[in-house]
């Protein structure tokens, strides 16, 4: 049975005009290592930690500044919004079709709530904790190249056509404001579209990118603003002591106009000087040592990196299940092609290598986990190769084959092929990070031995589910397991409304 909303009653929950307020006893475990009588042991003792949450349940109105507004996830997204908004349908060859939010963990997935009558009770995700609705976000952003984004959707070749007709209207109108172009940091076939560009010194344009936030945020009437990066994969930024490696550093590097501060750093640094959420979805090291000192110091949540929309999710679920299975990958090879501006763009090496690099390290936390498959620094063979094919557009395809080490000597061999519109994956995604992103910055938690409430660590775990490699504090493990990602994001807000974590033990019936 499905039902829409609920409400928990408990001595350990409050609801207020402004805030749900919940006490939580975190059950966890702390490891001893023990010498008894000459030999060590490990020892696990189970302990309880009460903590408080308060989540404030005032929903702000929405802005959302997307940079490379125009490309083919922005304009996606933003026509995908418009069509749920306005509930539009459109005809294609096979059926009416109605716009929807598939693919949107917080708008089209459920939760378990419990049981009744012996049967299972599921609710919508976003009835967890009040939430944004997506219909009501306002869009804007920039982008290096200046089509409005009705003909950037057009541009795009994703929604059909009689849907593009229906949009138009609604999409003229929005022009991305002038982009941070630097094309050392980009493909060279890039430079065409670059023809919408902020002028001046890497000082200017961050001033600028504040100036364009605040009167966005003045102009839409929004009480909050998200940024998020959908544009270009740039290169790797070099790291480097006296550059970026402090926040001392890399203000004064901005100071000095140092080239190798990249426009998505830019970005970042303006949004943070704001306390705007910053949120990057491409796979380049935009969060340089010195970036993360200032968001931590000046708490301005920060969350990436890439999108976790495709090969690297199905990764992410295949690996965990066979290693959770006993069984041992041992090869691990992925081809993709794809033919939009993103696969453009990421034909150049130095593009392409900030791709694999995002999109390599994704077995790591489940292989380190079985060391009766692995031995100590033993890893599969993990290959990725991305080829640009312009005929399939945003169609991506993606095909995969997983060789593993099964019983007594034998091999077991998975392939497989994946077709989908890249951007029809990854505009959902986008939507949970924003809505989740804020949702984070009005929780408010402590435990029972910290004086104050605070919010989460800025550097955003919580978002970790929707992106291929979640940028973590230092000295953090990196969880890359789909259903260990899903189930703390849950299990966190199933906690600031009082509810236990989902256990999945079912006792009642056992
Ligand atoms: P796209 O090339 O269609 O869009 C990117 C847009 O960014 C373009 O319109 C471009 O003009 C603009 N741009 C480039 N540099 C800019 C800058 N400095 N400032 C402002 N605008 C700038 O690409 P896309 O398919 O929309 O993908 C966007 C990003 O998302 C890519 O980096 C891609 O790797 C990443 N990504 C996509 C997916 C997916 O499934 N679609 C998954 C993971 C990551």
């Amino acid at each position: 049975m499905f039902i829409e909303s609920f409400k928990v009653e408990s001595p350990n929950v409050k609801y207020t005009e402004s805030e749900i307020e919940s006490v939580y006893n975190y059950e966890t475990t702390e490891l001893v290592h023990e010498n008894k009588n000459g030999t060590y042991q490990w020892v696990v003792k189970p302990k309880t930690v009460k903590y408080e949450f308060k989540t404030n349940t005032r929903v702000p109105k929405l802005g959302v500044m997307l940079v490379g507004w125009g490309g083919n996830n922005g304009s996606t997204l933003t026509g995908g919004v418009i069509a749920n908004r306005e509930g539009i349908s459109w005809a294609t060859k096979d059926k009416i079709e109605k716009a929807n939010y598939f693919g949107s963990l917080t708008q089209a997935s459920a939760i378990r709530v419990g049981s009744f009558q012996g049967e299972e009770i599921y609710a919508p995700f976003k009835s967890l904790l009040p939430m944004v609705n997506p219909d009501d976000i306002v869009f804007g952003g920039w982008d290096i190249s200046n089509l409005n984004l009705a003909d950037a959707m057009a541009r795009a070749k994703v929604f059909d056509i009689d849907l593009q007709k229906q949009l138009r209207p609604y999409m003229e109108s929005m022009v991305p404001l002038p982009g941070i172009y630097d094309p050392d940091f980009i493909a060279a076939n890039q430079g065409d579209r670059a023809n919408n560009v902020i002028k001046g010194t890497k000082k200017e344009q961050v001033q600028q990118i504040i100036k364009d936030i605040k009167e966005f945020k003045e102009k839409s009437k929004v009480d909050r603003v998200v940024v998020l990066w959908t544009a270009n994969t740039e290169r790797y930024s070099n790291v480097a002591v006296g550059l970026n490696d402090t926040e001392e550093n890399l203000l004064a590097s901005l100071d000095r106009n140092e080239a190798e501060i990249s426009p998505s750093t830019l970005f970042a640094i303006a949004c943070v000087m704001e306390n705007v959420p910053f949120i990057n979805g491409s796979p380049q090291n935009t969060f340089v040592p010195g970036l993360i000192d200032l968001a931590i110091r000046r708490n301005s949540l920060i969350g990436g990196d890439d999108f976790k929309s495709g090969q690297t999710k199905m990764k992410s679920v295949l690996v965990d299940f066979l290693v959770g299975a006993g069984i041992k990958p041992t090869s691990i090879v992925s081809y993709n092609h794809l033919g939009n501006n993103d696969g453009m763009n990421l034909s150049a090496p130095q593009t392409f290598r900030s791709k694999e690099i995002s999109k390599s390290n994704v077995v790591d936390d489940m292989v380190n986990s079985n060391a009766i498959l692995y031995e100590p620094g033993e890893h599969p063979d993990h290959v990725v190769v991305i080829k640009y094919v312009p005929y399939v557009g945003d169609s991506k395809r993606a095909m995969d084959e997983y060789t593993s080490e099964i019983f007594m000597g034998g091999k077991n061999t998975i392939v497989l092929h994946n077709t989908c519109e890249d951007s029809l994956l990854a505009a959902p995604i986008i939507l949970d990070l924003v809505l989740l992103a804020e949702l984070s910055t009005r929780i408010q938690f402590k435990a029972e031995d910290e004086g104050k409430f605070h919010s989460f660590h800025p550097v955003a775990t919580i978002l970790s589910y929707l992106t291929k490699a979640p940028l973590v504090p230092p000295g953090t493990p990196v969880v890359n397991a789909l259903s260990k990602q899903r189930a703390m994001l849950e299990n966190i807000m199933r906690a600031c409304v009082g509810l236990a974590p989902e256990n999945n033990m079912i006792l009642e019936y056992k």
